[in-house]
């Protein structure tokens, strides 16, 4: 909850930090310790501290704006957008990772009704089989949305699941596949290995990197965590992009920036609420409007 709060403000205080007209030591302080509190880490503080100490010496008269419109552009670059398409003629398949809670199960019922809305035929994959309730909750979306699903009983081989789920999709001729995953295992390399596992097999079902993309979603109100999550699954799968949940929580993603510098990934969705059709596009500039309070 504290997270929420404080990210909440951020823009806004960002905002008001940037109106201040005594631009003295303790401006600096607080704006570097501003940026740490909005998770864009200590490197990128400083790096943007710096620019604004340049602007500073070199224009007379800053203002808010100014400011605002400068720690925008040190940001721009380093935030990328991934806007999947789908091929009608080829299996699309999609697999989709995250820690416990992120949201995971919720967005691959978004993107299934999106898919779905767009007169493509659908199923999904119980590969998280580490949980009796995750393999229940995928079915409850399924039936709802009225697409196919492959499941096993929990505790089965993950592995198995992901082949009979894209041999019958292949056999089928299934527009898009969607994997679910586990978020959680007894220790970080069963994790990693049964990933790597899945993968593989994805690709030695003849599924090419244009058809298959690995997607990490990550809570928006997550913080600093969210980029060790991203590195551990990174390093597992080599992910393609990523998908923020619960952008609606106020939150406002400055883990993201991290992310993005420290991996180079692009983002392709966000979530901004429970029901289905909350989920959209990411849209670059409207995040960093959002992120320096410019919105
Ligand atoms: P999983 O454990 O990663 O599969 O997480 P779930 O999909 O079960 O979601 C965990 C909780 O987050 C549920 O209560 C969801 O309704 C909620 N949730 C998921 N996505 C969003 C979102 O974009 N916005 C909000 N407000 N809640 C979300």
């Amino acid at each position: 909850m504290r997270n929420e709060v404080k990210l909440k403000g951020f823009g806004a205080r960002l905002k008001s930090l940037f109106g201040i007209s005594t631009i003295d030591e303790t401006y600096f302080e607080e704006l570097e310790e501003l940026l740490i509190e909005g998770d864009l880490g200590s490197k990128l503080t400083l790096e943007i501290s710096d620019e604004v100490r340049e602007l500073i010496k070199k224009k007379k008269h800053v203002n808010a704006s100014d400011l605002q419109v400068l720690v925008k552009e040190q940001l721009t670059p380093l935030v990328h957008t991934y806007h999947p398409t789908i091929d009608p003629d080829h299996l699309n398949v999609f697999l989709i990772l995250g820690v416990n809670g992120v949201g995971k199960t919720t967005t691959i019922a978004k993107i299934a009704k999106a898919y779905k809305d767009q007169g493509l035929s659908v199923t999904l994959a119980a590969a998280d089989t580490f949980r009796a309730a995750a393999i229940d909750q995928l079915e409850i979306h399924a039936n709802r949305l009225g697409v196919r699903i492959v499941k096993q009983t929990s505790g089965s081989d993950p592995g198995a699941v992901v082949y009979d789920a894209l041999s019958s999709a292949q056999a089928r001729g299934d527009n898009v596949l969607l994997i679910d995953t586990a978020g959680r295992m007894h220790n970080k390399e069963n994790l990693v290995r049964e990933l790597a596992k899945i993968d593989k097999i994805v690709q030695t079902k003849g599924i090419d990197s244009d058809h298959y993309k690995k997607f990490l979603v990550i809570d928006s109100t997550t913080g600093q965590n969210g980029l060790s999550q991203a590195t551990i699954f990174h390093q597992a799968v080599s992910l393609d992009a990523l998908i923020l949940s619960k952008y609606d929580s106020l939150a406002k993603g400055g883990s993201l920036i991290q992310i993005g510098a420290n991996l180079g990934l692009p983002i392709s969705f966000v979530g901004v609420g429970e029901r289905y059709e909350d989920l959209e596009l990411f849209d670059k500039e409207r995040f960093l409007n959002a992120l320096v309070g410019l919105a």
